[in-house]
């Protein structure tokens, strides 16, 4: 279905009108309200996005979804498990506008209507200028900062957890082993020239890191963000504060698969992996900065948020949520899949996975 809603303007405002009002606007529509209060006046969201977002009134952010799924989609849940929690590291969720298919009759996801935050930036801006800072020597919140998002990240998985714990079958650690392979052999067939070269040297050492996944039948999966990297930390600036925004899942997978659990080492692979990007966009982009502090940043920062992710969820009683063997191969898989979105998306993008992935495989052959 073409999605008809959030292409005029003020259908941003008649929304948030509506969650106040406690009424959807139209007879074919449904909407959830957690919170609301008047606001009006649209001004649109112009930094690379995926959906089309309104701020209305300063006060709330309309994400008008671009790409609606008669499958459903993984954000209601998601953002209900946290309410419930009574989890407060996100924009406040105002409410949800649900419209009906014309062909089936079901209600399909069309707006997310959230708090807006503002004089915020996003973790590829702050986290970039604070390790800048870091190995300038200055003050920042470049060794604080993985220590905040590992502990809150764990609240968002416990949180989750409390909807239910399911177990891996056979058939799904079948289909993870045959996506990451896919995921390589479709990196290896797309990166060309000396970034390629160097991709093919890696590939039997990529693939022993693959191999523990298929030994994880049974693990326990739950719902996850599933699209979680720094860019969806947003923070504000004094006192800092961090918000995770973006329920969507990862935006290169269908519905369906959105929707399903997934073992907890997904999101936390998906945080370890962009604490090393982060590092690799200041190597890159910092003339004459010192390298090997950004490395030994990469390191620290990396074991400071797990160290504090896995004590978070022992405070839950819930350390079982790990399984730790999952997480080499799925930073693996993430770089596979980094090289394939940059041919996709982002040309220049590549250097990024080229740096990391050598730096990962001799981390994880490295014995402890
Ligand atoms: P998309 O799925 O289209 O990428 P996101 O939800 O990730 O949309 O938001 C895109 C960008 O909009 C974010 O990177 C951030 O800069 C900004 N943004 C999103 N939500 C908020 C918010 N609640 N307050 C302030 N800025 C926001
Ligand atoms: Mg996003």
């Amino acid at each position: 279905m073409k999605p008809v809603r959030g292409v005029n303007p003020g259908d941003a405002d008649q929304l948030v009108a509506a969650l106040v009002a406690g009424r959807a606007p139209n007879l074919d529509e449904a909407i959830t309200v957690w919170y609301a209060e008047p606001a009006a006046g649209e001004r649109e969201i112009t930094v690379d996005q995926t959906n089309r977002s309104v701020v209305v009134g300063e006060r709330a952010v309309v994400k008008w979804l671009l790409h609606t799924d008669p499958a459903g989609h993984p954000a209601p849940a998601r953002l209900q498990a946290l309410v419930d929690a009574g989890f407060t590291a996100m924009p406040r969720p105002w409410g949800l506008l649900h419209q009906r298919n014309t062909q089936s009759g079901a209600l399909q996801l069309t707006a997310i209507v959230t708090e807006y935050l503002p004089g915020t930036q996003d973790g590829w801006e702050w986290a970039v200028e604070d390790v800048r800072a870091h190995v300038r020597g200055a003050e920042s919140g470049a060794l604080s900062a993985p220590i905040e998002l590992g502990v809150i990240t764990a609240q968002m998985h416990l949180a989750f957890a409390r909807t239910g714990v399911d177990t891996a079958t056979a058939a799904q650690v079948h289909e993870w082993c045959a996506t990451a392979e896919s995921d390589l052999a479709e990196a290896l067939e797309l990166i060309d020239g000396a970034e390629g070269q160097r991709l093919r040297a890696l590939a039997t050492r990529i693939e022993k890191a693959l191999r523990p996944l298929a030994g994880c039948v049974g693990t326990p999966l739950i719902d996850v963000h599933g699209d979680l990297h720094i860019g969806q930390w947003l923070r504000t600036a004094k006192p800092s504060a961090y918000s995770v925004i973006d329920f969507d899942g990862n935006p290169l997978q269908s519905a369906l698969k959105r929707m399903q659990r997934q073992p907890a080492a997904r999101d936390v692979a998906g945080m370890l992996a962009s604490l090393d990007h982060v590092g690799r966009v200041v190597i890159y982009r910092t003339p004459g900065v010192d390298a090997a502090a950004v490395a030994a940043w990469i390191a620290v920062a990396q074991e400071m948020f797990l160290m504090t992710y896995r004590g978070e969820l022992s405070k839950g009683r819930a350390a079982y949520l790990l399984d730790e063997r999952l997480l080499g191969a799925f930073l693996v898989q993430q770089e596979c899949r980094e090289f394939v979105y940059s041919v996709r998306h982002l040309p220049h993008w590549r250097y990024v996975p080229d740096a990391a992935l050598p730096a990962l495989l001799d981390r994880l052959e490295t014995p402890a």
